[in-house]
């Protein structure tokens, strides 16, 4: 049962310093494709555990009346005139999904926010109150899971058992550096491990976490510099499938490029695997822009595919991961032959409330949903600054777009067969 607040959380703002206060006098507001609105009682849910806070700077909060219901510039400190403040949003654990993000007005010279969503956040009842769902129950990455002294302890051990293992060395710093919860459940032996493999890749997303030429916003972690050998990952591979709980090892993770240019070590590395266990799942997380490269791997003996979609419009796709010799056309050719070599696909789609909730968006994925047929939707929160992207991609609609809570009873109905989620599953 979802627990909603009984009352209207009210408006959060930061000082100078970043101390965090509430403002009761307003309520919070959210935004939803640069529109500000009063978010409903039952877009709420309790901050989850392990989320964060983050002040916005250069950005002033938003609003709302609490008799009027007027959208609201706050400007400077209400406790002492005067005194700037900034926008605060939180930045959710893993597993959950934004309905609305935060509302703020950037000011002239305001740095690009890094690339985290920004969801809103709010207070009421002695707690931090945000508009998301939980969009999957599955716990393997729930901050609950992981305890520090246990994962320094079973690293260091990994660490010095596979000294001679780049990759495991390369996961180490995954683990312990960036707290990677993929890398950290490998070390602990459970669930999904990741198997990043490629230095390269044939697209220049905007919102690349692992290589930003912008120069106006880092990358959250480096890129793998090298490419290991398919004996290097079976040797991760191979004892992961055959001990852990529900177990998955996936290519394609945040600190490579595209997977799909090593097809030939993945292929070489799903045979030496399958050979030594039929346990478990190989998943490859992609961004599909080689049909070729998924039937070779499909019929060499991968699982999944998960396919990562900004858009399911053409010329969205194309502004935000700007291809290299290929479009959104080869991803659902990549999709139609992994389902036809009878995988399992899933569609790692980026959530922004305004853009994914606008008409013309759902129509293109409805399209794309009954013609491909995959079988799940990863709701992942699109990581990255929104008003960025929106400009980045030229986005327009014509319409007011349907709500996110309403997105997601709509996807429900029409798609009954469809598995949604959070994470990639474990299918065998
Ligand atoms: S496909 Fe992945 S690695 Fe390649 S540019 Fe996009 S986000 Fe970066």
């Amino acid at each position: 049962m979802t627990h909603h607040p009984a009352g209207q959380p009210t408006l959060v703002y930061a000082d100078a310093k970043g101390n965090i206060t509430d403002f009761s006098s307003l309520h919070m507001a959210g935004m939803s494709g640069g529109h500000f609105l009063l978010p409903e009682k039952e877009d709420f849910i309790p901050l989850p555990e392990g989320s964060e806070l983050f002040v916005l700077p250069g950005r002033l909060p938003v609003g709302c009346d609490p008799d009027t219901g007027e959208i609201l510039l706050l400007e400077d400190d209400p406790y002492r005139p005067g005194n700037p403040i900034q926008a605060v949003a939180a930045f959710m654990s893993p597993a959950h999904t934004t309905i609305l993000n935060s509302a703020y007005q950037t000011q002239d010279k305001a740095p690009r926010l890094p690339l985290f969503a920004y969801t809103a956040v709010g207070w009421y009842d002695d707690r931090f109150w945000t508009t998301a769902f939980r969009s999957d129950a599955d716990i393997r990455q729930d901050a609950s899971q992981f305890k520090q002294t246990v994962i320094n302890k079973k690293t260091q051990k990994k660490l010095k058992q596979y000294k001679h293992n780049r990759l495991v060395q390369h996961l180490g710093k995954c683990c312990l550096t960036y707290a990677c919860p993929a890398a950290r459940n490998y070390f602990l032996g459970r669930w999904e491990a990741p198997l990043p493999t490629s230095p390269v890749c044939n697209a220049r997303c905007i919102g690349c976490i692992s290589l930003q030429t912008s120069g106006k916003c880092s990358a959250t972690q480096d890129r793998i510099r090298f490419v290991p050998t398919a004996a290097e990952i079976a040797e991760i591979a191979v004892p992961h499938l055959q001990n852990a709980e529900r177990a998955i090892v996936s290519f394609g993770q945040g600190c490579e490029g595209e997977p799909l240019l090593q097809a030939d070590t993945i292929e070489q590395a799903i045979a030496a695997i399958r050979k030594e266990t039929d346990r478990g799942t190989i998943n490859l997380n992609s961004n599909a822009s080689l049909p070729l490269a998924v039937k070779r791997l499909a019929a060499a003996g991968l699982d999944s595919l998960r396919v990562s979609l900004n858009s399911a419009q053409l010329h969205y796709h194309t502004a935000y991961y700007r291809p290299q010799n290929f479009s959104l056309t080869d991803v659902i050719e990549s999709i139609r032959i992994m389902k036809e070599a009878g995988g399992f696909v899933s569609l790692n789609y980026f959530i922004l409330p305004g853009v994914t909730d606008s008409v013309e968006e759902y129509s293109a994925l409805q399209q794309l949903l009954h013609t491909s047929k995959p079988d799940r939707i990863q709701l992942r929160n699109l990581n990255m600054d929104p008003e960025w992207y929106l400009r980045s991609i030229k986005f327009h609609t014509t319409s007011p777009c349907m709500g996110m809570r309403q997105w997601l009873e709509n996807i429900k109905q029409e798609f009954p067969q469809l598995q949604l989620g959070y994470y990639n599953p474990s299918i065998c």
